[in-house]
């Protein structure tokens, strides 16, 4: 990848301020994401930019954490949020 590539154009990824210092949300995350869009650093939800866009959304991240802790936004669709609310 080159220097001052683009990450993120399709698709940006939402933690809760209050959910990213949950380790135990951030290492259920990590496992949860196919393509490794998170990160368990420190005991903290980290998002990996560079690999946003590789977001197959499959949802496994909004199941693995609590109802409105991570939403999933389509850039490309008008912010059309992919979120768990229950
Ligand atoms: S929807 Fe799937 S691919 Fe996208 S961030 Fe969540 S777990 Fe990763």
């Amino acid at each position: 990848m080159s220097p001052g590539e683009q990450h993120g154009i399709f698709i940006r990824v939402e933690v809760e301020e209050s959910a990213r210092g949950d380790a135990e949300l951030a290492r259920k995350l990590e496992e949860a994401c196919p393509v490794d869009i998170f990160a368990a650093a420190d005991g903290r939800v980290e998002i990996v930019d560079e690999n946003l866009d590789e977001c197959v959304l499959c949802e496994l991240c909004l199941d693995a954490a609590p109802p409105g802790a991570v939403r999933v936004v389509k850039r490309y669709d008008h912010d059309a949020a992919l979120e768990r609310t229950a």
